[in-house]
């Protein structure tokens, strides 16, 4: 007989499509460097499956599971508890199971936030957002959270800018303000941060928000949640500007690592895990 034990630790993610869902690569490499034996299974998972996806996991003994686009919104209807940040961002990527219960968890603002730390404290700070789908919406609510003084969320369509501006200022000390992004759009100046949280430039090392690049100087730090490539149009232009940046691998990174913490209580590698992106995607050194 052996004692060894041949039951693995499971997670994983449920999305559609998924296919091109890199996470588990980046989350089994951090899994393996820490010596767990866990597993995180990649799984397309139907809006109409959900349900029955969420009652496997639970009744395989899961250790929980991320929830990526489109099931950010709806996972919430089948969780027992939500973490206060989830509550507030009314979106959830990360669940633990525990006994049979599920709390639900946001950490793309928790993982952007990490990241952010290694250049500055947000405490105090004023913050530009570009973008108001789910990713601005969960870094305003951390950012706001963590003390930032002031956030403006510019975007396409106001009223998604009116809204998270109104989140904040119900659930937050943070001032927020909302506005309109009208074609070659100019960084006002005394900006802190930075941030494009807009879908441009993912899969399209070319693609830039319609920005005035000119301005971009007007903010000490840019920051870009696009993972892939990581060394956005929009990050080369502001360092051309002069701005210390930050690029959305260290966000995805960090995000995983705040998720294993969660679910499987293990601190992971963040280097291993940003290697195993950064090969993936083919990024030079
Ligand atoms: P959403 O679809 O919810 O939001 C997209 C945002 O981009 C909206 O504000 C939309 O404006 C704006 N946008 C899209 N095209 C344009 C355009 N041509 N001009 C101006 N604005 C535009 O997506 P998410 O918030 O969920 O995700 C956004 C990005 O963040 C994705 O690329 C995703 O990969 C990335 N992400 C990265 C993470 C990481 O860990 N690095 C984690 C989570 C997301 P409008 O409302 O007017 O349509």
């Amino acid at each position: 007989m052996t004692d060894r034990s041949f039951r693995s630790i499971l997670t994983g993610s449920f999305s559609t499509p998924c296919a091109k869902n890199p996470t588990v690569a980046m989350m089994e490499a951090g899994y393996a460097k820490a010596g767990i034996d866990a597993r995180y299974i990649n799984c397309d998972v139907k809006p109409d499956n959900l349900a029955a996806a969420i009652a496997g996991a639970k009744a395989m003994e899961w250790a929980g599971f991320n929830c990526s686009i489109p099931h950010k919104i709806a996972v919430i209807d089948h969780l027992d508890e939500l973490a206060e940040s989830a509550k507030i961002i009314g979106a959830v990527n990360c669940v633990q199971i525990r006994d049979g219960k599920l709390t639900g968890n946001n950490t793309d603002g928790k993982g952007f936030l990490a990241s952010l730390r290694k250049l500055a404290d947000p405490k105090g700070k004023t913050i530009f957002l570009l973008g108001a789908g789910g990713a601005a919406r969960a870094i305003a609510v951390e950012l706001a959270l963590a003390g930032a003084r002031h956030i403006t969320i510019a975007n396409r369509s106001i009223e998604k800018a009116q809204a998270i501006a109104e989140l904040l200022a119900k659930h937050t000390e943070c001032q927020a303000e909302a506005q309109g992004w009208p074609e070659g759009l100019s960084i006002p100046e005394g900006i802190d941060v930075l941030i494009n949280a807009t879908s441009i430039g993912l899969g399209d090392a070319d693609a830039l928000p319609p920005v005035d690049t000119g301005s971009l100087g007007h903010a000490a730090i840019v920051a870009d949640v696009i993972p892939n490539p990581p060394m956005t149009r929009f990050l080369r232009e502001a360092r051309k500007q002069g701005c210390r940046t930050l690029d959305g691998l260290g966000m995805l990174v960090n995000q995983g690592i705040i998720g294993a913490e969660l679910v499987v209580g293990a601190k992971l590698d963040p280097e291993v895990m940003e290697k195993t992106l950064a090969d993936i995607f083919g990024v030079q050194d």
